[in-house]
């Protein structure tokens, strides 16, 4: 099997990542990278790690053999990787651990985020609580309407929720704040980022404190059915619950990996989130990728029935997987999602985050025409506990 061996020490993913950031960062950055490579190496950082996962989070998570709704589609096996299990019921906690680890070791005892939907808000939020550090969150004034709920979860665990009046005031401008948050206080802060973006080392450590998940699926599906996936499906927003399922697989090319967008109200009407279905390559963030841009490259609003997948950017590793075509993008738009859910909801009992629906979507699309021992298997990122007033209004249903 090929050595998949990505980024260069630059984090470059071919032409995408690096690092593009003010002068008045690089220190911050360096000492970042510096640490984060000593630490990734540190047995006893990565035994704390595993512990963490085990008992805080709750993994392994299980892989759930989805046999009605298999069935009911008359083709290819649906397995669920079942992320929604995770404390918090979603993926991010991998990462925000880790990352709330590192900062401890680094000295420091603030913890900074930028949120959109309040998912990442939250996770943050969380680490922060149980490593007992100051947390701030910067949020849209928009978002901050619009999600009531994670706010209030967020200052439940103690954060200070900041609102961001600037541009759209949602996610793009709370993360310009966040940066400019860590480049005033950067002596004691340590910015958490929740997806495989930002400036190197961000999208490849974001990466590795979420491949735990698919080195699971690579023993759990020996165990269960003696083979390995023949397709492996994700949503894909920024790109982090993907690239956590997908790493350990990129080197056996006997499986398929497809990444799902947030197609919208479909691609054509520009309503949409899918930066590397739709999109161009370009600068946000600290890295290279593939954006959503006009032709002057201003950063296009984005639009998903999921606010976990409204993002304009996508992580540069992606934009790499892409172009090699070792993995493939797809876009899935609102109903369809929206379809998924409900069916996952009916088939096997389980209520899945809008996200994930994405790519439950997908699978459920292909695997009709895949014969009965093919196997797709699906990383559900997240459960939908958090969606119920957003599918009750586009089922046109009073909640
Ligand atoms: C945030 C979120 C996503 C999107 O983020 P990625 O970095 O693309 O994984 C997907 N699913 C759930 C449940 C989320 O909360």
């Amino acid at each position: 099997m090929k050595i998949y061996d990505m980024p260069d020490l630059e984090g470059h993913f071919g032409p995408y990542g690096g690092t593009f950031v003010s002068e008045t960062l690089i220190a911050a950055i360096d000492e970042l990278k510096a640490q984060y490579l000593h630490y990734r190496d540190d047995p006893k950082f990565q035994a704390e790690f595993a512990y963490e996962l085990k008992h805080y989070v709750g993994r392994p998570s299980p892989i759930y053999h989805a046999r009605r709704l298999s069935g009911f589609l008359k083709g290819a096996q649906i397995y669920l990787k079942r992320e929604d299990l995770n404390h918090t019921g979603a993926h991010k906690i991998n990462n925000t651990v880790g990352q709330a680890m590192l900062a401890r070791r680094m000295g420091k005892q603030r913890i900074i985020a930028e949120t959109g939907a309040g998912q990442h808000g939250v996770a943050s939020a969380t680490v922060a609580a149980r490593y007992g550090m100051e947390c701030v969150v910067y949020m849209g004034s928009e978002d901050i309407k619009r999600q009531a709920q994670n706010v209030y979860r967020m200052k439940l665990l103690g954060a200070r929720v900041v609102p961001v009046e600037s541009g759209s005031k949602t996610l793009k401008d709370a993360l310009n704040e966040a940066m400019r948050d860590w480049v005033t206080n950067v002596q004691n802060t340590f910015y958490i980022i929740g997806t495989v973006a930002g400036p190197h080392p961000y999208p490849m450590m974001v990466r590795d404190f979420n491949s735990v998940v698919g080195r699971e699926c690579l023993a759990q599906m020996l165990e269960m059915a003696g083979q390995q996936p023949d397709v492996v499906l994700a949503c894909v927003g920024g790109g982090s619950n993907a690239m956590g399922i997908f790493h350990s697989y990129i080197p056996d090319e006997s499986v398929r990996l497809v990444g799902v967008e947030a197609g919208g109200e479909g691609i054509a009407t520009g309503h949409h989130a899918a930066s590397l279905s739709a999109g161009s390559p370009g600068v946000l963030h600290g890295n290279r990728t593939y954006l959503l841009q006009d032709s002057n490259g201003q950063i296009i609003e984005t639009h998903s029935i999921s606010a976990g997948l409204d993002y304009p950017g996508v992580g540069p590793e992606h934009a790499w997987l892409k172009d090699t075509h070792r993995a493939e993008y797809v876009a899935i738009n609102d109903d369809e999602a929206l379809h998924a859910f409900h069916t996952l909801c009916r088939m096997e009992g389980i209520i899945p985050a809008l996200e994930s629906s994405h790519a439950l979507a997908q699978a459920m699309k292909m695997a009709p025409a895949m014969d009965k021992d093919k196997i797709l298997l699906v990383n559900l990122s997240g459960r939908g506990d958090k969606d119920m007033a957003t599918v009750a209004e586009y089922s046109g249903i009073t909640f």
